[in-house]
């Protein structure tokens, strides 16, 4: 799933991050700091109502854009009909960003088409051009099915923006094929493509279960909706939404009190530190451990919980992601795991400490942190 460039760095200062810890020194470069500056022009837009009109994109049947299959039956829905089956889609991002974000989908006045020998992109740039001013997004719907091994859909943050954040000048959009609106689900469509399109119009990354698949454009990983979208409905085919969210992006949208998050610096004295599970977002207790590595990565410890949108995972346990905060707009940063599924009593070592899960259990880890000798 592609992403169109867009944001732009602004130049932001921000308030000086409390190490809190022994050892901790304000002055050497903190990692996370990085990561908020580069995720600053994303902020606005994850706060509040966020105005995406749905336009569908009629394509003629013989349409010569590769990324069509070959079919004759097409997307019945109106736009009207598609925003009633999203509603679950803002309930996702309710829930993930404890009310703070609001997702309001309204449907475009007039459905949008191209001809046989224009392509996906053209059906999108008119939808931006007709949108209306209000719509700070516009989700493109073709009724079309993609073909085998196509992209499922793609999406953007577009330019960043001050005043005037409208889609038809930041040129901010999602499009999707037909395949998840087709007949066959009885108007009950898998929501986690888009929710995770969305997420790349927050400027959030993907993610892998490695450096490896990361390189390779795998998107592998069941524990985040910016990699393997799909992974709870492959688990149970009767479920709809994506995975729960990476506490990173969460920081990253502005969802979570920075001071939620941790900092436990390797040359500081051996730490136990509480945390809750990453689907906590109303709660101010510790929600994540930033372990710095150098200037730009650090590794962000969190804890899955088996409920609600990671319901379909095995019970609880604690993750290691490695955070690379690269380039200067989210969606360069790289995010992938390094330890597997941390069980009570388990423990993963790396960059020259060692993580310890000490127990678990309704919600809550106590994880040990120690530089190894
Ligand atoms: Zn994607």
């Amino acid at each position: 799933m592609k992403r169109f460039p867009g944001a732009v760095l602004l130049s932001v200062t921000l308030p000086l991050w409390c190490g809190c810890g022994a050892g901790a020194s304000s002055d050497r470069p903190d990692p996370v700091e990085r990561l908020m500056a580069t995720s600053e022009s994303a902020l606005d837009r994850a706060r509040g109502e966020d105005v995406w009109e749905v336009a569908i994109c009629r394509i003629p049947i013989g349409a010569t854009d590769p990324l069509y299959a070959e079919l004759d039956d097409r997307m019945e829905y109106g736009a009207d009909e598609i925003v009633e089956q999203l509603a679950p889609v803002s309930e996702y991002y309710e829930r993930w960003s404890g009310g703070r974000y609001t997702v309001r989908f309204v449907p475009a006045a007039a459905d949008v088409s191209v001809l046989t020998t224009e392509t996906s992109q053209q059906c999108v740039d008119r939808a931006l051009g007709q949108s209306s001013p209000n719509a700070q997004g516009v989700l493109v719907v073709s009724d079309a099915q993609h073909a085998e091994g196509a992209e499922g859909g793609r999406g953007g943050p577009g330019t960043s923006c001050d005043d005037d954040c409208s889609a038809t000048l930041t040129r901010r959009y999602v499009y999707v094929g037909a395949s998840d609106f087709m007949s066959v689900w009885e108007g009950v469509p898998p929501l986690d493509l888009i929710e995770h399109e969305l997420g790349h119009g927050l400027d959030w990354p993907h993610s892998s279960l490695s450096a490896e698949s990361l390189d390779g454009v795998v998107y592998d990983s069941p524990y985040d909706l910016m990699s393997n979208s799909a992974a709870s409905r492959e688990t149970d085919a009767t479920l709809r939404h994506g995975p729960g969210i990476l506490v990173v992006n969460l920081l990253a949208a502005g969802w979570i009190d920075p001071e939620r998050v941790v900092r436990w610096w390797p040359d500081e004295d051996s730490r136990v530190i509480d945390i809750v599970s990453r689907s906590r977002l109303s709660s101010s207790e510790s929600i994540a451990v930033a372990v710095p590595i150098d200037g730009t990565t650090f590794a962000s410890v969190e804890l899955v919980e088996a409920t609600g949108d990671d319901a379909f995972h095995d019970g609880d346990f604690v993750l290691v992601h490695r955070i690379e905060v690269v380039g200067a707009a989210g969606f360069d940063r790289r995010q992938y795991l390094v330890s597997g599924e941390l069980r009570e009593g388990e423990e993963w070592s790396g960059d020259g400490f060692t993580v310890r899960v000490l127990t678990m259990g309704d919600g809550r880890a106590r994880i040990e942190f120690s530089e190894d000798a």
